[in-house]
């Protein structure tokens, strides 16, 4: 069972970002490489924070051997109600 990341929405994630507690799942996602419980308490990131870096940056995936061949950028912002 895959699960979405907030924050640029690709759906391969192995664990739910956080659990029904609220505990991060110190995954970090393979396309904007934000990590669940780093990136939002120590940096401080919030998820939309975060997303304009990644986009700012060139949308790059943290670990290229993921990306799947047809990706959409725009379809995957799509999905957690972002437009670009
Ligand atoms: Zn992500």
């Amino acid at each position: 069972m895959a699960h979405l990341c907030p924050v640029c929405g690709f759906d391969g994630l192995e664990e739910p970002p956080y659990d029904a507690m609220g505990n991060p799942s110190h995954e970090i996602c393979s396309c904007c490489g934000f990590e669940f419980g780093f990136d939002d308490q120590s940096q401080g990131d919030s998820f939309s924070d975060y997303r304009k870096k990644w986009l700012a940056e060139g949308a790059n995936w943290f670990d290229p051997a993921r990306k799947p061949e047809n990706w959409s950028l725009k379809e995957q912002l799509r999905r957690i109600g972002v437009e670009r």
